[in-house]
């Protein structure tokens, strides 16, 4: 199809196909960063390995794993990008920001090569969730220095579809701009987001399902994975919403199809994922609902290169082939690696009990937090404060504690504590804490 970004010679690969398009890209990439970079030249140097040498993903497991923090300490220390900038200030033309790992922001520059491909990586996955050149979306993310602004706007106008700079606040205005415009418009946001415009909306004697929102994407929160919160955003505006996955380091990379059956990985060609199990960092391979941590290795970055570096972030992977015709990998997240926790052997992941909770609502609010309070083994049934809606008749709070017991239980499999808290006492920041290692 032209002007298509469904772009078939990628998506459709085989998995030998996708390792032979690895192989090619991946000695240029490694002679690229021992010719530009200190540090991958000693990575390669200690490891006494020669960057020709590797040829295949699994030549690279001879290379040790890089780490967030490390290109966050150099960035403290001074340096504009970090370890890994391998490109040269003349040649990098945006510098953006991601959340890192200690709450301060950290820098990541990309050339003009590197935000050609971010863009048709996005590009793909905005196909993949139903973005089409005619249509008009509001883009609500924060554009103050988050990727999620400007860099993602860049891959809707990529792909043809009319973008509205609009970023987050003045909520209001949006709602009556929406009204004004009388046809189908899509937006672009956080799920948390299209619920609380949608409540304005209301408040404002307006009706969310009268202003023409037929078509969501929406990222940046595990909303979109909690039982009921999709449901909720699609019946309050009536509209198609779609998931979609990216990271500050990486870009938005991963969308759904229309089947709906997890992310379709979308960095094929461009970033080279490997899976490992977070507690051995052994390789774990694609087979159908593997779980694992993503470690990452760009075939082509010229600013901010990565070398297998770990993400953290815990995923379950698919591989039967989806209808849609794409023959990559699919993935859901989990959480970070970690927030995971082994209870007698089973592993728990705080966003599993976040859905079982959200089965429990209205009676629960689904807000929670885990108290973990003696290190590994965890050989005792760990403390789950949840919160209890207050309109919930006290006098039944015996009976909610064991049906939410029993809901974990034959969800996950594990025996907890439950102990009711009250609406309003856990807090709802973005990313509140759900494990808390106490000892
Ligand atoms: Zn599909």
């Amino acid at each position: 199809m032209p002007g298509s970004y469904w772009n078939e010679e990628i998506e459709t690969l085989s998995r030998d196909g996708v390792e032979r398009l690895e192989s090619e890209r991946l000695p240029t990439q490694m002679a690229y960063l021992y010719a530009n970079s200190e540090y991958f030249r000693a990575r390669f140097d200690q490891a006494g390995i020669k960057p020709q040498a590797i040829k295949n993903r699994s030549d690279l497991a001879a290379i040790p794993f890089m780490e967030k923090h490390e290109i966050a300490e150099s960035q403290q220390q001074g340096q504009l990008l970090g370890i890994n900038q391998c490109a040269t200030q003349s040649d990098i033309i945006r510098v953006q920001a991601t959340g890192g790992t200690t709450g301060r922001p950290m820098r990541v520059g990309w050339t003009r090569q590197d935000l050609t491909d971010y863009c048709e990586v996005g590009s793909r996955a905005l196909w993949a969730n139903g973005c089409r050149p005619d249509d008009l979306v509001f883009e609500c993310m924060n554009y103050n220095l988050y990727a999620g602004g400007v860099s993602d706007h860049m891959c809707f106008e990529n792909l043809g579809a009319a973008t509205i700079p609009y970023g987050v606040g003045n909520s209001l205005r949006l709602l009556e701009m929406m009204q004004e415009i009388k046809q189908d418009i899509s937006i672009w946001a956080t799920p948390s987001y299209a619920i609380r415009l949608a409540q304005m909306a209301r408040e404002n004697n307006m009706e969310p399902r009268d202003l023409g929102l037929r078509k969501g994407f929406f990222s940046g929160e595990a909303g979109m994975q909690v039982a009921g919160y999709r449901e909720k955003i699609e019946d309050s505006w009536g509209l198609v919403a779609s998931d979609m996955y990216g990271t500050g380091e990486l870009g938005m990379h991963s969308g759904e199809c229309s089947h709906r059956n997890h992310l379709h990985y979308g960095a094929i060609g461009v970033v080279l994922t490997e899976l490992i199990d977070p507690e051995t960092t052994e390789p774990v391979a694609f087979e159908e609902g593997a779980i694992g941590e993503f470690v990452y290795t760009s075939l082509r970055r010229q600013a901010c290169p990565h070398l297998r570096m770990r993400s953290r972030d815990l995923m379950q992977v698919f591989v039967e082939p989806c209808p849609c015709g794409r023959t990559g990998f699919r993935f859901k997240t989990l959480g970070r690696s970690d927030d995971m926790f082994i209870v007698k052997g089973v592993n728990v992941f705080p966003l599993a009990v976040q859905a079982t909770l959200a089965g429990l609502r209205p009676r629960l609010t689904g807000e929670f937090q885990i108290i973990l309070h003696r290190p590994p083994p965890i050989d005792y049934a760990p403390r789950v404060l949840v919160e209890v809606s207050s309109d919930f008749p006290q006098n039944q709070y015996e009976r909610l504690v064991a049906d939410t017991m029993n809901a974990i239980s034959n969800d996950l499999n594990v025996s907890v504590s439950i102990e009711l808290v009250e609406e309003g006492s856990i807090s709802t920041e973005k990313k509140s804490q759900r494990l808390i290692r106490d000892y």
